[in-house]
């Protein structure tokens, strides 16, 4: 069986993102980029797979800059075999991330396809439906458990009211939620071990894919600054308070 995670470099996640001036999008110069967490996990449950000899090849995807390079390393000493890199200055957006996929997925023909849930940066949470959409292959959105036998896969899913278990036929798409697992730390020996192995460089031109923006982001502002709570001498008090704000009437 083959893997394909795709995965996406944004800013690390322990870092407060500022709005530029002119509130036009987010400041990202001189900032730590990372692998967006949730891609972190879908390479460690790929390589999971890989180990259990269920998996026998893993390939990561990136469409992004060249620095992405970066992420894909870091992606193959989690254990991933080789990357592809579809470079571009452009911010793509889910669908033209989600057509690029699906031109990878229909030259590398994978069995599975294991992307986040979401990336951290935009929190969009669409590319993994829309790739199966455009594949026409069944999708298990924001797995916590993965099983596979018989040519089927179980995923279960995070969803409002608790977990839901379901059964899809492969080849398939999943979407990793935070649960799946636990990524392993990554040693020195693996990150060396992991420049040796190869990442192929596109451009998406080379699937004649057009990324000209479809969306235009009119404003990114911070949000409102919290206010200071009160504190209330008695039930009686809050009450008052409630009804002063208008809250639970
Ligand atoms: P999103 O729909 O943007 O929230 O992203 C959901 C998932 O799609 C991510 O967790 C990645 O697995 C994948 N993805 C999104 N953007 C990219 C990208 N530029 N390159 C590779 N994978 C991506």
């Amino acid at each position: 069986m083959k893997v394909i995670v795709p995965v996406k470099r944004v800013i690390d996640y322990n870092l407060r993102p500022r709005v530029k001036t002119d509130g036009s999008g987010i400041d990202l110069s001189n900032l730590k980029m990372s692998l967006n967490p949730f891609d972190e996990i879908a390479v460690e449950e790929a390589v999971r797979l890989k180990e259990k000899g269920i998996a026998k090849e893993v390939v990561l995807v990136s469409i992004g800059v060249s620095k992405a390079q970066d992420q894909l390393k870091t992606g193959m000493a989690i254990g991933a075999d080789r990357s592809i890199l579809i470079e571009t200055e452009e911010n793509v957006e889910p669908l033209h991330v989600a057509k690029l996929l699906k031109a990878v997925v229909d030259q590398e023909k994978p069995d599975l396809v294991i992307a986040g849930k979401q990336a951290i940066d935009d929190d969009s949470n669409q590319t993994g439906q829309m790739l199966a959409a455009l594949l026409g292959w069944p999708q298990g959105c924001f797995a916590s458990k993965l099983t596979i036998a018989d040519n089927k896969i179980e995923v279960t899913r995070e969803i409002d009211g608790g977990l839901e278990t379901i059964s899809l036929n492969l080849p398939a798409v999943v979407t990793s939620d935070l649960r799946l697992n636990e990524p392993r730390f990554v040693s020195l020996p693996n990150i060396i071990k992991a420049r040796k192995k190869p990442i192929e460089i596109k451009k998406p031109e080379d699937f004649g894919i057009d990324i000209t923006p479809r969306l235009k982001t009119l404003k990114v502002e911070e949000p409102p600054v919290r206010q200071a709570g009160e504190k209330v001498e008695s039930v009686e008090e809050f009450a008052a308070k409630l009804k002063e704000w208008g809250v639970g009437a």
